[in-house]
């Protein structure tokens, strides 16, 4: 899957990244030292393919006349091109899926393009500059309302021969002993782990547990004004969470994991996991950094820039 483009004289000293989430697209441009010196943020037409397109190439153009530089581009999406039919699948923006997206933006753009998920765009950046720059062996997770995971090695992001490195969220949560009605997926799966440990999958346990509708946000603050539902949905919550991280570094025990997405702000996590994983893991002691990420909610924008 090539994408360079010897017609077009790159620019690489300027990078130009979009991330297009399900609500806003963003659009940064950073300089040789990686650092932005242009932002845009703008509304997502999420139903819309086509305004898509057109919101991209004129984000692109605007920015481009701003700073009079034509950067390289990059962008994070939800979702991944297949390998093997070069289509989008997966995005929770769904009128993307099943489209030839990098072949239509470049077409609209006249240049290469290089796409990938919004997790492996939030690893990169936290790999380069972020949380995790100090380390060979990153794993970033982006816990929010779904779950994304990426792997990169040596400033190196990682991505496989079928474009799912990372995607560890759509395993089953490990250690289940939730047997009272395992959630369904929208991938089509029981038990994902992303239907515990992100945000959406809190709230909706919760409610199925005590018949209450909280959000996230609520039940995080419940618990720490001492409500029993509250403190016991996040006590089983810190379990999940840590069973789902155990069973990543019992497979590749990365250097650092690097979280980010809405509920990686909540600081009890970086007390509660360390000390419970040690329950899990394969080791008598437990030595990897569980990190807040550094660029919070700009990691994907940035990490789209890097690609
Ligand atoms: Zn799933």
């Amino acid at each position: 899957m090539s994408t360079s483009d010897e017609k077009i004289p790159a620019q690489p000293s300027f990078r130009l990244g979009i991330d297009l989430g399900g609500t806003k697209t963003e659009v940064v441009v950073l300089d040789q030292s990686l650092q932005p010196v242009y932002r845009k943020r703008a509304t997502t037409p999420s139903h819309d393919y086509e305004a898509i397109l057109t919101l991209i190439t004129s984000l692109v153009a605007d920015a481009e006349k701003s700073l009079q530089v034509k950067p390289t581009i990059g962008i994070g999406t939800p979702g991944s091109i297949a390998s093997h039919n070069g289509l989008l699948r997966n995005s929770n923006t769904i009128c993307m899926n099943g489209k030839a997206f990098l072949t239509d933006i470049e077409q609209r753009l006249d240049r290469a393009v290089k796409i990938q998920n919004d997790a492996n765009c939030f690893t990169l950046s936290e790999a380069l500059t972020g949380a995790g720059k100090d380390y060979s062996v990153v794993f970033g997770v982006i816990i929010g309302t779904g779950t994304g995971g990426g792997l990169v090695v040596n400033q190196q992001l990682l991505t496989g021969p079928n474009a799912i490195t990372g995607e560890w969220g759509h395993n089953p949560l490990p250690w289940l002993t939730e047997i009272d009605g395992t959630p369904l997926c929208y991938c089509g799966k029981q038990a994902c782990i992303e239907t515990f440990i992100s945000g959406s999958g809190l709230a909706r346990n919760f409610e199925k547990r005590n018949g209450v509708t909280l959000s996230s946000e609520d039940i995080v603050l419940g618990a720490r004004k001492g409500e029993e539902i509250c403190e016991r949905a996040m006590s089983l919550y810190y379990d999940q969470l840590s069973r789902a991280l155990a069973h990543l570094i019992n497979i590749l025990d990365p250097d650092t994991i690097v979280l980010g997405g809405g509920m990686s702000n909540i600081e009890e996590i970086y007390r509660e996991i360390p000390r419970r994983l040690s329950d899990y893991i394969f080791s008598d002691s437990v030595e990897t950094p569980i990190l807040p990420a550094l660029h919070g909610d700009a990691s994907g924008v940035f990490g789209a820039a890097m690609l």
